[in-house]
């Protein structure tokens, strides 16, 4: 079956560390969509110095949430962009409950909504392992022990209650983070198939 020409307003969610990026990226090439990670974009305004990047800073080293409202406009500032308008793949974003409704607003604005949620599910211990080995290898501000305990703790408080939400609207797909990369992203593959044809 070939994916590529649909329209897929999808969306990853996890745990910090479930490797949500990395999936993220072989979503996109399978689904031909723009990937749209919120942390990607507050990184790079912070790198660059602007003063996006001096707001979000010391909440982004703290891991705390930016403010709904400021996250919201970026994201639907980043939609309404042409390469969004024939689907996306939403990574980080919506976290809580009110960048959920923003996120709905924006798409029912559009006559569209969300198509499929994957949700990659990891152990807490497990990617606490893996932050602290990528901490090592990319050396992210917000990747010290400390700060990744307590970015797991906002994710289970703020971002888990998503989950349910998701699942009641019928749009979620459940897949196992834990394995080698291929493997995770066939599952997703699959997963993502088998819920996009259920929908349409
Ligand atoms: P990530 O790369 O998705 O793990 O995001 C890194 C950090 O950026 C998070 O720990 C938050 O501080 C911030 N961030 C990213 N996305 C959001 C969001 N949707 N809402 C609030 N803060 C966010």
């Amino acid at each position: 079956m070939t994916e590529s020409h649909r329209i897929a307003r999808l969306l990853i969610v996890g745990p910090p560390g479930a490797g949500k990026g990395t999936q993220a990226q072989r979503i996109v090439e399978r689904y031909g969509v723009p990937a749209i990670s919120t942390g990607d974009i507050f990184r790079a305004n912070i790198k660059g110095g602007t003063e996006l990047g001096k707001r979000v800073q010391a909440i982004i080293e703290a891991g705390e949430l930016v403010p709904d409202e400021l996250t919201n406009e970026i994201v639907a500032d980043r939609l309404g962009q042409s390469d969004a308008a024939n689907g996306f793949l939403l990574d980080g974003y919506p976290r809580t409950v009110d960048q959920v409704h923003a996120l709905d607003a924006v798409l029912d604005a559009q006559g569209a909504s969300l198509d499929a949620v994957v949700l990659l599910e990891a152990d807490t211990e497990e990617v606490v392992a893996r932050l602290l080995k990528r901490a090592a290898v990319e050396g992210r501000a917000d990747d010290t022990e400390e700060v990744i305990r307590h970015r797991q703790e906002v994710y289970a408080a703020q971002t888990a209650p998503l989950i349910e939400l998701f699942s009641a609207r019928g749009i979620l797909v459940s897949v196992d983070g834990l394995g080698g990369i291929d493997e995770v992203s066939s599952r997703i593959a699959d997963a993502l198939d088998g819920k996009l044809s259920a929908v349409k």
